[in-house]
C-alpha cells in the first residue's frame, strides 16, 4: 500500500457530507465556511498502555473509540459533530496495514456520528503509538449546556446504564481463556464501543431543557463532583436509583460485586448526566415516558454546604468521594 496509497485511500474515503466543509484532506489546511451556530471545539489525546492497549482491542477498534470519546464531549455541550482531524504518531516499525486498520475504525466511527474527516498528520514515535483526534461540532447559538449552569433544587438525570464499561473492561483483563458468556460479551462490546450521547444531548439543548450537563468519562462519582464545583452546588445522588443493564447485574452476581458501588465508581461510561430545573421536570418525565428520551432520574442538586452526598441501600446518607463512597 505505501504511505501514499494509504494517504490516497484515507482521503477517498473520508466523505464530505457537510455543506460547511468547502475543503478536506489534501491541501495545506481544511476550509470551512461560517456557520450561524456556535462552533464547539475539543481534543483529547489517547497513548498506547495509559489509555488503550493492543493486547485488549484491535487496532480497528481503538481508532473508532478515540473518536467516538471526542463525540461524547461534543454531546455533552447539546451539540452536534462536524469535522475530525487525526494526529497519529506509530512507532518505527509499524506496518502500513495496521495504520491502515486505525484509520478504518476512525473512518468507521466519523460516519457513524456524521462528522467529516479533514485534515491530520502522522508521523514515527521513538515509543509507544499516541492518537490525538480533535473534533468540532455545533450548536445553536446560544444553546450550549455549560457545567456551570446547576442550581440547588435541580433535578439530576443520567441517560442509559452504568457500569458497563467498568464490567467490560474487567472481563478483558481478566483474560479467562475460553468462550466468554453472552452477558460478559455485550459488557465488552460497551467498554470498547462507547455510544456518544448526540441525540439526547441535541434535544436537551435545542428545548434548553438541561441548566448544566456533564458526559462520564471518569465515573460518576467524580464527574458529578466536577458538575457541582462548576455550578457551586452540592448534590444528593440515591444509589438505588442508578441504572444498571442486566447483563451488569449478571456480572456482579458472578463476582460478588456490589452493583451500586460498583456503577457510580464506573469509568468510561460515556452517557450523559444532566441536571433539570424543577419547571421542566414534567416535560422530562413525559419524553422518557414515551420513550423519546433514555434516561433514569438519580437525585438533586442541592446548596454547597450540604456537600456531596450518596442514600446507600439500607437508607443511610454518607459521604460521596471521587472514587466511590465509604460506608463507615
Ligand atoms: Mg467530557
Amino acid at each position: 500500500l505505501g504511505e501514499f496509497g494509504l494517504i490516497k485511500r484515507i482521503r477517498s474515503r473520508s466523505l464530505m457530507r457537510h455543506a460547511r466543509v468547502l475543503l478536506g484532506i489534501g491541501d495545506d489546511a481544511a476550509v470551512l465556511r461560517p456557520s450561524s451556530h456556535h462552533t464547539l471545539l475539543t481534543t483529547d489525546l489517547l497513548i498506547e498502555s495509559v489509555h488503550f492497549d493492543f493486547s485488549l482491542s484491535s487496532p480497528r477498534q481503538i481508532g473508532a473509540k478515540a473518536v467516538l470519546v471526542n463525540a461524547s464531549d461534543i454531546a455533552a455541550m447539546g451539540g452536534t459533530p462536524q469535522t475530525v482531524l487525526v494526529s497519529l504518531a506509530v512507532p518505527g516499525p509499524t506496518p502500513v496495514k495496521q495504520v491502515d486498520k486505525l484509520y478504518t475504525g476512525i473512518i468507521e466511527a466519523c460516519h457513524e456520528v456524521g462528522a467529516d474527516l479533514v485534515g491530520g498528520d502522522t508521523a514515527a514515535s521513538p515509543g509507544p503509538t499516541f492518537i490525538n483526534v480533535t473534533m468540532t461540532g455545533v450548536v445553536p447559538s446560544g444553546c450550549e449546556i455549560r457545567r456551570s449552569g446547576g442550581n440547588p433544587g435541580d433535578l439530576l438525570y443520567v441517560t442509559g446504564t452504568l457500569g458497563d464499561s467498568r464490567a467490560g473492561l474487567s472481563i478483558l483483563q481478566s483474560a479467562r481463556k475460553g468462550r466468554h458468556r453472552s452477558f460478559e460479551q455485550y459488557l465488552i462490546r460497551r467498554h470498547l464501543r462507547p455510544i456518544p450521547r448526540i441525540a439526547e444531548g441535541a434535544i436537551l439543548a435545542k428545548t434548553r431543557s438541561a441548566s448544566a450537563m456533564i458526559d462520564l468519562s471518569d465515573g460518576l462519582s467524580s464527574d458529578v463532583i466536577h458538575l457541582c464545583e462548576e455550578s457551586d452546588t452540592g448534590v444528593r445522588i440515591d444509589i438505588s436509583r442508578i441504572p444498571v443493564s442486566e447483563q451488569f447485574s449478571a456480572w456482579c452476581r458472578r463476582t460478588r460485586r456490589k452493583p451500586g458501588s460498583e456503577a457510580i465508581r464506573g469509568g468510561e461510561d460515556y452517557e450523559l448526566l444532566f441536571s433539570v430545573r424543577p419547571r421542566h421536570e414534567a416535560k422530562i418525565e413525559k419524553w422518557i415516558r414515551t420513550g423519546g428520551l433514555s434516561a433514569t432520574r438519580i437525585g438533586f442538586l442541592t446548596g454547597r454546604k450540604s456537600g456531596f452526598k450518596i442514600l446507600d441501600e439500607r437508607g443511610r446518607l454518607l459521604p460521596l468521594r471521587e472514587e466511590g463512597f465509604s460506608h463507615f
